[in-house]
């Protein structure tokens, strides 16, 4: 088995057809009529562009107006005023068109594959798609063509590019494997919206597979299996019509609104790391993002991000949403979210210290910095700002404070944000759970994250199997500190969420419809799922099962009972 990243979710199996690159070798020729070699070079940009409108034009069917958009794109680059200007002094100076065009590509695919993050390296991807577009219409290569393959084909490859993608047909490809690319690449989210199987970033792909092979490609775990033995073969037949029947169901629920059996209205949103994600959000039929963790812009950085760099995020994140709502959560470190380039003091206890909210008002600099990206890009969306791991009303009160200073510092500045911008909190400790009503006065909309709270009301660490017996948002305890912050968030009249894990957990939907919950926050692969689960249920039939539910005493107990009725 050959383990890569799972990208485009579901089971394909089929014959392997290797995709060879053309060979775009050449000998650069001095040359003497620049005239007539710029010439030839715009004439082979004017058949680049018009075979790039033509995929496009056949995207916008297959895919959508926005994975269109992605090829299109190609066409930007490829008419850069600097790139063609520079190409031009390059031939001018007697180097020839390939070797003119192909050393300006090179230099900017160094530029932006060396940047560390994924939007600027993507744009390097594409530069080195349009290289290859160019250079085989100059040199008179015919490059591979998919749009024609045999059916049940899993297309493996170096590297699929973007434009290689648009021709592809989703009749004929029921799998794709590459060497290189990542879940924000391109040719990923065109497999994803295509719903083809897709496993990138596997090593020696081209080696391990000879055309024709039989192929398993599981894109939900990243696996590759290579001439499977009769069991695998079996077995994954059977998950891929299992799976392929559970697509279909779900898909009835799709651009649906999210209804109770009995017509109450529920928001389910997305929980999102990335302003990219805001994307999958969007293909999975989320109705916006109702948790962004801002803490990943931190990670993996060498310094901390800039107002810029987090406005230019945020600010991302709100234009694909296009006014749909993004709950944007500010820094949420410490505890086992380590960033380091905060360095960080070391503590004892790190989940019951310095942390979240505590830092930031503490670190009055980084929050502020935050704060003002956040307001920047409510002037280009529908956002709210979030407050993790609040204990107390004063933090609460602290973290509005500082909200009214610096919207008072962008009005003077004459910069747009929103005035009535929503500020709500993370209810997810044991002390929000019990003082909710005060909380609940403070605040514009609660959002309950289970994760935390189950561990800090069960003193039950999330990430240590020894006490994993304890770690359950079914256990009595917590059960009952969610029904009390959905309780407070309601005798309020302001809107109550729940972004954890149990959000999309079908034993815990009943109870949190019986409760009063008014948001579903769930990962983007759950959307569907999830909106299915509570179109089952009626107030009526959940207030029956949670009545229950909450006369017993043991975790066991609720869970085996949720289980008979389910
Ligand atoms: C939670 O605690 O439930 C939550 C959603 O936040 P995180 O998992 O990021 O701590
Ligand atoms: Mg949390």
């Amino acid at each position: 088995m050959l383990k890569g990243t799972g990208v485009s979710s579901g089971i394909g199996i089929g014959r392997a057809l290797l995709v060879e690159e053309c060979s775009l070798e050449y000998t650069p020729k001095t040359v003497t009529d620049t005239a007539e070699e710029i010439k030839r070079f715009q004439s082979a940009v004017d058949i680049f562009c018009e075979n790039t409108e033509k995929k496009a034009e056949a995207l916008k069917i297959s895919a959508g107006v926005e994975e269109a958009e992605i090829i299109q794109g190609h066409i930007g680059i490829v008419k850069d005023p600097f790139l063609l200007g520079e190409v031009g002094k390059r031939i001018t100076e007697g180097q020839c068109a390939e070797a003119a065009f192909e050393s300006m590509c090179d230099m900017l695919i160094g530029i932006f594959s060396s940047a560390d993050d994924d939007v600027t390296q993507q744009r390097g991807a594409d530069v080195r798609d349009v290289k290859s577009g160019v250079l085989s219409i100059l040199l008179g290569v015919n490059q591979v063509n998919l749009s024609e393959m045999p059916p049940e084909t899993v297309l493996c490859a170096k590297e699929l590019t973007p434009s290689m993608m648009a021709e592809i047909n989703k009749e004929q490809i029921v799998g794709i494997v590459t060497e290189t690319g990542s879940t924000t690449s391109h040719s990923a989210i065109l497999a994803r919206v295509l719903e083809i199987p897709a496993v990138m970033s596997v090593p020696d792909v081209m080696k391990a597979v000879k055309n024709g092979d039989t192929v398993i490609v599981d894109g939900s775990k990243g696996d590759m299996i290579v001439s499977p033995d009769h069991a695998q073969a079996e077995s994954y037949t059977v998950r891929r019509k299992k799976l392929l029947e559970e697509r279909r169901e779900l898909e009835q629920f799709r651009g649906k609104a999210t209804l109770s059996a009995d017509g109450t209205v529920y928001e389910l949103v997305c929980n999102i790391g990335r302003p990219d994600d805001a994307k999958k959000a969007m293909e999975s039929d989320g109705e916006g993002v109702g948790l962004f963790r801002t803490e990943f812009l931190f990670m993996d950085k060498r310094s901390v991000p800039t107002e810029k760099e987090q406005f230019e995020a945020y600010q991302k994140a709100a234009l694909i949403l296009k006014g749909k709502p993004l709950v944007i959560r500010t820094l949420d470190i410490g505890g086992d979210k380590e960033i380091a380039c905060l360095g960080m003091a070391k503590e004892d206890n790190p989940f019951m210290g310095c942390r979240a909210i505590r830092y930031c008002l503490k670190n009055r600099d980084l929050f502020r910095t935050q704060l003002r990206a956040i307001l920047r890009a409510s002037a280009f969306g529908n956002v709210s700002i979030m407050f993790p791991l609040i204990t107390c009303v004063e933090e609460v009160r602290e973290g509005k404070a500082l909200v009214e200073e610096i919207k008072a510092e962008l009005k003077a500045e004459k910069i747009d944000f929103d005035e009535n911008i929503k500020v709500g909190i993370m209810a997810e400790t044991a002390a929000a759970g019990v003082t909710a009503d005060l909380l609940a006065k403070e605040c514009d909309f609660f959002s309950i994250g289970t994760n935390d709270l189950t561990g800090y009301t069960m003193a039950a660490d999330r990430g240590n199997g020894e006490v994993s017996y304890l770690y359950s948002a079914l256990q009595p305890s917590v059960l009952r500190m969610i029904r009390n912050i959905i309780e407070a968030a309601g005798k309020q009249h302001i809107p109550v969420g729940m972004c954890g894990e149990a959000a999309a957990d079908p034993l815990m939907i009943p109870l949190l419809i019986s409760f009063g919950l008014t948001e579903f926050s769930v990962s983007a692969p759950s959307v569907l799922r999830v909106r299915k689960y509570i179109s089952g249920w009626t107030k009526e039939k959940a207030d029956e099962i949670t009545a229950k539910v909450m006369s017993l005493s043991t975790r066991q107990e609720i869970s085996d009972y949720l289980k008979t009725v389910i």
